[in-house]
Order: structure tokens, then sequence, then C-alpha cells
């Protein structure tokens, strides 16, 4: 059975809000029974797009994750909610069912992701349907899919082993897998909204010129030096992708013709060093 699946490049996301402005245009005053009943026109973010700053100036970097329900294989919202209020269907799609959900506010608390809305005026809770009501009309996307100009989402109908072999392919990864939730929504580039770098410049005291080339070796501990990265033509250098708060990291700068530079640093956020003098 094929399933339906979303897949978002954080990298290519400019939090342009289309994606949230379709859903709002789709939903804000229509009902679609059985699937769902109107969003109010403010408040619900079916689509969030959640914001991340990274590092400091004059090194930052702003990373955009859109968060939709993840239509989870083992989704919370179903285990923590009694009766049939939520059901999955064949095709991987999670539906609250907007007459038996109808007064239960607690199923907003049963999200990990926090995907779900309260809605005050019909007394329902709601999220992301995959705009069910379009793909069961023949659409191949919904709205938000189809509204994003930077092509950051992909909607794709395959079978589960397939998907496995595009994950493998493209590096995908799930957001906070520790809900063990077996989503339905994966990310490329995510590290760009979870992990964290670490950057700087590279100069030459006796001429004041930015040190092109310059070979920065990141190390952990006794281990071997597992990154290294080259300084551009402005001297400028950045090794990304770092567990945040993942302890004390030795560097080294090494420029032919200069003595290395040394230094280290305790990692708990991305950090921009400054002018590395050598
Ligand atoms: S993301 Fe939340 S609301 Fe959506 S299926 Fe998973 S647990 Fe349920
Ligand atoms: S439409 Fe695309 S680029 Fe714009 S906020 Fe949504 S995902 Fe990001």
């Amino acid at each position: 059975m094929k399933k339906w699946n979303l897949i978002i490049d954080v990298a290519k996301c400019h939090d342009c809000n289309n994606c949230f402005l379709a859903c709002k245009d789709e939903y804000y005053d229509n009902d679609f029974p059985p699937y769902s009943v109107a969003q109010p026109r403010h408040g619900h973010r079916w689509m969030n797009i959640m914001r991340k700053e990274r590092g400091g100036y004059p090194k930052v970097d702003v990373a955009f994750l859109p968060i939709p329900c993840m239509h989870c294989d083992d989704a919370h919202c179903m285990a923590k909610t009694k009766g049939d209020a939520i059901y999955k269907r064949e095709d991987g799609i999670v539906l609250i069912d907007p007459e038996k959900a109808k007064g239960q506010k607690d199923i907003v608390d049963t999200c990990p992701y926090g995907a779900i809305w309260w809605n005050d005026e019909k007394a329902v809770p709601q999220k992301c349907t995959f705009c069910v009501h379009l793909l069961e009309e023949g659409w191949e996307q919904p709205r938000c899919v189809q509204a994003c100009p930077t092509d950051a989402m992909r909607f794709i109908h395959c079978e589960d082993s397939e998907r496995e072999k595009i994950i493998a392919s493209e590096k995908l990864e799930i957001y906070q897998p520790q809900h063990k939730s077996k989503p339905h929504v994966f990310f490329q580039n995510l590290y760009r909204y979870t992990q964290c770098f670490i950057a700087g410049s590279v100069a030459l005291q006796d001429t004041d010129e930015c040190a092109e080339g310059a070979k920065v070796s990141v190390s952990k501990g006794n281990e071997k030096a597992f990154d290294e990265v080259l300084t551009n033509n402005y001297g400028d250098f950045k090794v990304d992708k770092l567990e945040e708060s993942s302890g004390e990291y030795q560097l080294e700068v090494e420029y032919p013709g200069y003595e290395t530079a040394k230094l280290s640093v305790d990692l708990k956020t991305s950090v921009t060093l400054g002018t590395i003098f050598l």
C-alpha cells in the first residue's frame, strides 16, 4: 500500500510563510466533512515555521523549520486519546474526527510536536490533514507544497520500501527522534536547526592580511582531527554539524611559514571566535 510522505529541505526554507497562508486560505471558513471543520482566522498555525538564529556577529546563520503534523505511525495523540476520535488511514494520514473529538481539549497536549491546535469557537482540536480532501479528488500535493516558491517541500506517495531507499540516498532525518513516533515527515539539512558550529576568521599579524587557505583542524579529546576546513579568501572558516553542549574541542590553525595556533572551545551552542592572528 502506498503512503503519503512529506520531505522538507530546511536549507531551502526562507520563512516566506506562503505555505502557512495557503493552508489558511484552504481551511479558513471552509468545512471539509468528514475530515475537518473550518480553521479559525487567527491563532492556528497548522504549518508552523520555527526560527533559529545560530552564532553571533559577524557570522550569523538563521534557519527556518516548517513543522506540520508529522502523521506518525506510532502517534502519541492516538495512543493517549480514548476511543477513535483520532485515527490513521492506510495511506499514512492521521486525522482527528471533528465530531468525535468535540469538546476534548486535552487532545491538544497529546502531541509532542505541538501540532494540534484548539478551536475555541467550534470546541474541537485541529491539525494538518495533508489536505486529504484534495488528495481524494486526485490532487498530488497539499496546498502548502504547491505554494512553496523555493521547492523546499516535496510530497511523495510510495511504498515504505521505496521511502526507505529515498531516506538513505538523500540522508533524510526525522525531527526529535526521541519521541519514537515514526513520522511521515522527513527533513534535509536538519543540522541547520538542530546542530551548531564553530566559526571564525584567520589573519596574519605581520601583514594584516586575511589568511586564505589556512587549514583549521578540529579534534575532541584524544581523537584524531575529525574535521578539517580551509579558510576562504576572507580568511573565514566554519565547522558545522556539531552537537550542542558536546564539551571541549581543540582547534589547530596551520598556515605555511607561520607558527600553528592552538585553542580550545567549550561548545554549548554555535560560537563565533572572532579573528585568530597567526
Ligand atoms: S505529529 Fe502529533 S498530532 Fe501529528 S500524528 Fe504525530 S503525535 Fe499525532
Ligand atoms: S512556502 Fe516554502 S519557503 Fe516559504 S515558509 Fe513555507 S516551506 Fe518555507
